[in-house]
């Protein structure tokens, strides 16, 4: 049967959910191009969807409800509406949970783990009971699709250089969900970027779970340097950005460092999550570091790359956490002065050794402390960003904002990683979204900064 036939034979359309973080986004888009190449429609609102796909987020409890009910809500929508649409569910809700759900969830028609993703046509087909156009690719080896397809809105893409994670904090149930690192190859990352980058992307950001090691189960000379430089003469003619997140701390080489300061199509933004400084803290989490190795680290990356920006994450109450270690954590994030920090408060995560251990910490006084962190995360956020006022920078428009009298243009620029830090407005001026902007930054607002649009001759 051909692809027309499929076609002719009326086209289902399917509404993608998407819960969690950006590599769920990336995993959405894999799914959503896989199957309009197999004939099949995407549907803007529920009522107008034949099918449902929810790509669900487990990283902590929380998330895990969030999905659940999301899924449930929608079944309700079914029951309730005139038409009976599928849902199927996808990601890490059905990896950590998989034999449990079909008992537990009847409303949902099927469960795809996020390692089977890219057998998503056939079972779409088999909920929906349709004949199938394209062989249905089996596991998470389908390899390059043809022609990338990605649904990307704005001039920023996330491109997922590897998935799993072979760490194994004690607090993190991503390695049961994900399964072992493994980094995609470099013959399936560099079309995927050259398409983007063709329709209209301007800055790449490379994820993963732990984008540092990228390589090290492929060839030799696979590293995330030499990734850098291999994407930075794809992206060179395009005149885009590459931002690297998620580096764990013992991933910054020099080989890497260097990459970083040498490749100007790299952005010097260091994006490293090191959880806490103390180390006996450090080592229950089953990571490596101190206060002392990691203020060496920033030091020496603070000299090889004068004006980079800093980003990191606070885990705080984790079990057995005195108020004294907490408080190293707290001194710690003040004296490195990072641009930003995220802050999370320690979750109880089934299956984690972090959920018994000894020394659980009441809730209260965990919230207590991710407020204290917190405090201290915005007013270094805030000042940092306001340091930038009067700088002239190039900024990339993701969005016109066309609520207020008058369209302002919102974008942001090198020292911002899109949907993580803050935006540049711009109350005055016309641009599209893609175009890249000259931009004198006049005012700033906790994360947020308003510029005007300057010419060559005015910067
Ligand atoms: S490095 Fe640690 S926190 Fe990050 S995904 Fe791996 S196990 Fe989880």
């Amino acid at each position: 049967m051909s692809l027309e036939q499929t076609k002719a034979e009326g086209s289902a359309s399917i509404l993608f959910v998407t819960l969690g973080c950006a590599k769920n986004e990336v995993d959405t888009d894999r799914m959503r191009s896989l199957l309009l190449r197999a004939g099949y429609e995407e549907a803007s609102e529920a009522e107008e969807a034949d099918a449902v796909i929810v790509n669900t987020c487990s990283f902590l409890a929380s998330a895990t409800s969030e999905s659940i009910e999301r899924t449930l809500e929608l079944a309700e929508a079914n029951t309730e509406g005139v038409r009976n649409r599928p849902i199927v569910m996808c990601g890490c809700v059905p990896s950590r949970y998989g034999d449990d759900l079909p008992a537990e969830l009847p409303e949902v028609a099927a469960f795809v783990r996020a390692d089977a993703e890219d057998g998503i046509v056939s079972v779409m087909d088999g909920v929906l009971g349709r004949e199938s156009a394209v062989p249905a690719a089996v596991g998470s080896s389908a390899g390059p699709l043809a022609e990338p397809l990605r649904t990307v809105e704005g001039a920023s893409a996330y491109v997922k250089i590897s998935d799993g994670c072979d760490r194994f904090c004690s607090f993190c149930a991503i390695p049961y969900i994900r399964g072992r690192y493994a980094s995609r190859p470099y013959a399936e990352i560099e079309p995927e970027v050259l398409a983007l980058a063709k329709s209209g992307v301007r800055e790449f950001v490379l994820i993963g779970q732990d984008t540092g090691i990228w390589g090290r189960d492929l060839g030799e000379g696979d590293t995330l340097a030499s990734l850098l430089t291999r994407l930075a003469k794809v992206v060179r003619p395009f005149g885009a950005w590459l931002r690297v997140l998620y580096l764990q701390p013992e991933g910054m080489t020099d080989e890497l460092v260097a990459a970083i300061r040498d490749t100007p199509e790299v952005l010097p933004y260091i994006d490293i999550p090191i959880q806490h400084c103390n180390a006996r803290v450090l080592k229950s989490m089953n990571r490596s570091g101190s206060a002392e190795e990691f203020s060496e680290l920033f030091a020496r990356l603070r000299s090889e790359i004068p004006g980079m920006v800093l980003r990191t994450t606070g885990l705080v109450g984790f079990p057995g956490e005195t108020e004294e270690e907490y408080e190293e954590l707290l001194d710690f994030i003040q004296k490195e002065e990072f641009d930003y920090t995220s802050v999370f408060s320690y979750s109880r995560e089934e299956g984690t050794r972090g959920a018994e251990m000894d020394g659980q910490i009441d809730e209260d006084v965990k919230l207590e402390r991710a407020q204290g962190l917190i405090d201290i995360a915005e007013e270094l956020g805030f000042s940092a960003t306001a340091k930038h006022v009067g700088e002239v920078v190039d900024v990339i428009i993701d969005g016109i904002d066309t609520d207020g009298e008058t369209p302002e243009l919102i974008g942001h620029t090198w020292f911002q990683a899109p949907d993580c830090d803050g935006a540049v407005h711009i109350p005055e001026g016309e641009a599209c979204v893609g175009d890249v902007v000259r931009v004198r930054l006049t005012e700033s607002f906790c994360y947020e900064l308003e510029g005007e649009i300057v010419t060559d001759e005015e910067a």
